[in-house]
């Protein structure tokens, strides 16, 4: 499941340069998370990187992009050319 940063975000710029998929960027008006290139972190780290730097507690799974260890997986070795 991809995650999805809220509106509550203050930008602090902290996520992005964490992000191993380069899946963080600043979008409009605050940071914005791409669902194609986040694995939750499956396949670099034990848990999301992102929500353990982020100060306010603003990012959270997107019920919208939900997809099982296996999918995050798959995406992952598409994105690294790993296995
Ligand atoms: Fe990037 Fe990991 Fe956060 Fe997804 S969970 S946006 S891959 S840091
Ligand atoms: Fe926004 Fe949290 Fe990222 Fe800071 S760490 S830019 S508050 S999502």
């Amino acid at each position: 499941m991809a995650l999805i940063i809220d509106d509550s975000c203050i930008n602090c710029d902290m996520c992005e340069p964490e992000c191993p998929n380069e899946a963080i960027s600043m979008g409009e008006e605050i940071y914005e998370i791409d669902p194609a290139r986040c694995t939750e972190c499956v396949g670099h780290y034990d848990k999301p990187t992102c929500i353990s730097v982020c100060p306010i507690d603003c990012i959270s799974k997107d019920p919208q992009h939900s997809e099982s260890e296996d999918e995050l997986l798959i995406k992952y070795a598409t994105l690294t050319g790993k296995l």
